[in-house]
């Protein structure tokens, strides 16, 4: 107020007086323009519309809720190739990409692991109208295409068909995905070696990735390891089934007494409490005490361990298996590691378009495996260490770094990325493990590992309820806690030898991947339990 007053009747009040005056002057004039080109623009857009002769082939789909039953025939993008050349075809997708250019649209749309490109350019039948809407398509929405299949001259190296595009007749969205991504299916998609060629070199972390895993499941390596992982499920159950092996289901809550305290999650059990399986090793047996010969089961295996690691986590799936055999525990060894073979010789033959996929974006050498598999004895892993400069002890447990370098010890000298250690120090493995009978300071145990890392740990178990309990003792276990376990072979049980694989690192090394978090579907750790 008091500078209003000052300013009055002054010659520079009068200039500032009129400046201003100008000014929204010239700042109505704006607006009323603006308001003038609006509605000739909107007059214009209606008219489009009004013409719009594109009108019905696009757009957004109302919520699919069954209401209609359409049968219309989709293609798989995977299978978009040159025989169907000039075809007309309808497929449903992610819009992957899009890029308007002038009076045409380029967009990806991407089907799991397959990409196509498409063409959506103004024509007699495609309106500016719906190329515009094309355009505007968020990332990552649903769509459906109708589209005729054209072979084209140059390879698209940025689709996974390379031969042939699109040519898009009709085009709708059926569930839109926001506009903001927390990450891009491309970024999350690079190859790790790659420069992109933007320089940004992004890459999207794993914390990222695994707050955002619906998005980050999408990629093509992803979509290629989760079908991989169900295939070593298949082969695992396909192969034992062959062979007579039953499979059965295990349970996951268990009581206080039938395990030790420690590394086990405790959950409430209604006025008690009870604890979740840490494997499913005492049921496998008691199968085997009750006549079932050989039984596999598949299943979730808790481990309330803080293991922050490449490979722990706090659930993980278990491929168990547990065998009566007759004289020699090398039986069901021998079982266990043609299984192994087969495992990968299956994967290798059935899943090799999954295994470049991965690789592409994790480059790894392949995996190498001899048939039948290499057994070594421990004794001879622990010479071949000591000769590479390594300290160890006749009857110490191998550490992790131990095992890495047995593990390309074994590779130089057999050429194989998987092999069998067998018999471990009796004193590095649990009580319930049976002892060499030629040597007491050994046991009739083994590991097997994958690229230097343990897969499966297993052994000859102690089917004799007093020799159980004299080494239960020996190893201070409280035989009270351990009654139902003892008591389950006082009623005759035939030998017996089995092991526990851990489905995630079995994925995880034969891809090569550098985490087990990259081979669990939504991974379970000490600092996760979301998603
Ligand atoms: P490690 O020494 O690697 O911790 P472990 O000796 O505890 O393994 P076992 O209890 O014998 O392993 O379990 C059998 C198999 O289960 C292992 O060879 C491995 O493949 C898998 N496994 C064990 N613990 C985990 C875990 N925390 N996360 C994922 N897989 C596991």
């Amino acid at each position: 107020m008091v500078f209003e007053a000052a300013s009055v009747g002054t010659p520079e009040g009068d200039q500032a007086k009129s400046k201003k005056a100008l000014k929204k002057e010239a700042k109505e004039a704006a607006k009323a323009a603006k308001k003038e080109e609006k509605k000739s623009q909107n007059a214009s857009q209606l008219q489009e519309a009004e013409n719009d002769y594109s009108a019905g082939k696009y757009g957004a789909l109302p919520m699919i809720q069954s209401g209609d039953k359409i049968s219309r025939e989709f293609t798989h993008v995977k299978d978009l190739t040159k025989v169907l050349a000039d075809q007309t075809v309808w497929i449903r997708g992610r819009l992957h990409t899009s890029r308007a250019k002038g009076k045409q649209c380029f967009a990806v749309i991407r089907q799991q692991q397959y990409s196509v490109q498409c063409l959506i350019a103004v024509s007699d039948t495609t309106s500016k109208a719906m190329v515009k809407f094309a355009s505007n398509i968020t990332k990552e929405s649903i769509v459906d295409v109708e589209a005729t299949v054209r072979i084209v001259n140059q390879s698209i190296e940025s689709c996974s068909q390379k031969t042939v595009e699109l040519h898009v007749i009709q085009l709708f969205t059926v569930s839109a995905a926001k506009s903001q991504l927390p990450l891009l299916i491309e970024d999350a998609s690079r190859p790790v070696k790659d420069e992109d060629p933007e320089g940004l070199n992004i890459r999207v972390n794993q914390d990222t990735r695994l707050d955002n895993r619906v998005l980050d499941l999408r990629t093509p390596a992803n979509q290629a390891i989760f079908r991989l992982e169900a295939g070593v499920c298949q082969l695992f159950r396909d192969i034992l089934t062959e062979q007579g092996f039953v499979e059965i289901h295990t349970p996951k809550i268990i009581s206080a007494a039938s395990e030790g305290g420690a590394n086990v999650f405790t959950v409430s059990y209604f006025k008690t409490s009870a604890y979740l399986a840490q494997s499913p090793q005492l049921y496998k047996q008691m199968a085997i005490a009750a006549d079932f010969d050989k039984v596999f089961t598949v299943g979730a295996v808790f481990r309330a361990e803080d293991s922050n690691t490449h490979r722990h986590l706090t659930e993980f799936v278990g491929l168990d298996l547990e065998m009566a055999f007759k004289y020699h525990y090398h039986e069901v060894v021998d079982v266990i590691a043609n299984s192994f073979t087969q495992i990968f010789k299956g994967l290798r033959d059935k899943f090799a378009a999954e295994i470049a996929a991965v690789s592409q974006q994790y480059p790894v050498e392949p995996f190498t495996f001899l048939d039948p598999p290499l057994r070594l004895d421990f004794a001879t892993g622990v010479k071949m260490l000591r000769e590479a400069g390594v300290e160890i002890g006749d009857e110490d447990d191998l550490s992790t770094p131990d095992e890495k370098l047995l593990g390309r010890l074994v590779k130089k000298t057999y050429d194989t990325d998987f092999y069998i250690l067998d018999k471990y120090p009796l004193a590095v493995r649990p009580f319930y493990t049976m002892p060499d009978p030629k040597d007491n300071k050994k046991s009739n145990s083994y590991d097997m590992f994958m690229r230097g890392e343990e897969v499966l740990s297993g052994a000859q178990r102690i089917h004799d309820p007093e020799f159980l309990a004299e080494r239960a003792k020996l190893h201070g276990v409280d035989l009270e806690k351990i009654k139902a376990y003892i008591d389950a072979f006082r009623f005759g049980c035939p030998p017996h030898a089995g092991g526990g694989i851990g489905m995630e690192r079995v994925v995880m090394l034969y891809l090569g991947l550098d985490n087990i978090r990259k081979t669990s579907m939504f991974p379970r750790d000490p600092k996760r339990l979301t998603p």
